[in-house]
């Protein structure tokens, strides 16, 4: 193939993508739904967060979890323990999810039946950001053990993010100082939400759940 047709090819990849993502965000917003797209490498933290959030969520909200996974359902089998529908959607050595594969499994339920979706993508910072899933927030994952460069060398996903979690701030201070990684997260885009959270002790959640915009009912409270 040359090199022009190649590249014409992938522009209808992305383009037919697009469609197919702005499609699931109408329906989700025209059926009163909330799907969020949360990204980051493999270790940042992402499936215990949705653990976090899962646990404090399942009582006031039906919650639909679909996992990004190459090979495993180790993620999808741990989330699904604290009392939320999970899927797990293997990519076979894909290195991404794509409103494609959203798509097909929303296509398989009964979306009346669900409140609120999660997708984890598949764990990295590269392409996640070039795929348009079709959720209403991008949410991106870092821990600070990823080191101090990780913001400044993956600005495209943060850019497509609208929230910048800082996890694993129960380590902070060893090594080097988390506001680093909040200051770069703000210089790449302004308007963005960062949060810094310990998926172990659960510092943040709260912080995060009000974000996404999630309530609970009057009067209660999530523990
Ligand atoms: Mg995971
Ligand atoms: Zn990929």
């Amino acid at each position: 193939m040359s090199p022009e047709k190649k590249i014409t090819v992938k522009k209808q990849a992305y383009t037919v993508n697009d469609e197919l993502a702005d499609e699931i965000r109408f329906l989700m917003k025209e059926k009163k739904k909330l799907f969020f797209n949360i990204m980051g490498s493999v270790g940042a933290g992402k499936t215990l967060l949705l653990e976090n959030l899962a646990q404090r969520l399942s009582k006031y909200h039906r919650i639909f979890v679909i996992n990004g996974d190459i090979a495993t359902t180790i993620d999808s089998d741990r989330i699904a323990q604290h009392g939320v529908k999970t899927v797990q959607i293997n990519t076979g050595g894909g290195c991404h999810l794509n409103a494609n594969l959203i798509h097909k499994e929303l296509n398989k339920i009964n979306l009346d039946n669900y409140d609120i979706f999660f997708a984890e993508n598949v764990g990295n910072l590269i392409c996640p950001a070039a795929w348009d899933i079709g959720a209403q927030l991008n949410v991106v994952v870092v821990s600070i053990t990823e080191g101090e460069y990780v913001i400044k060398k993956h600005p495209i996903i943060f850019k497509n993010a609208e929230i910048a979690i800082i996890n694993k701030c129960d380590l902070d201070g060893l090594g080097f100082d988390s506001d680093i990684l909040v200051e770069d997260a703000s210089k790449i885009k302004s308007s963005m939400k960062i949060i810094r959270t310990s998926a172990k002790t659960g510092t943040g959640v709260e912080e995060l759940i009000a974000a996404l915009g999630i309530k609970v009912p009057k009067g209660e409270e999530y523990a």
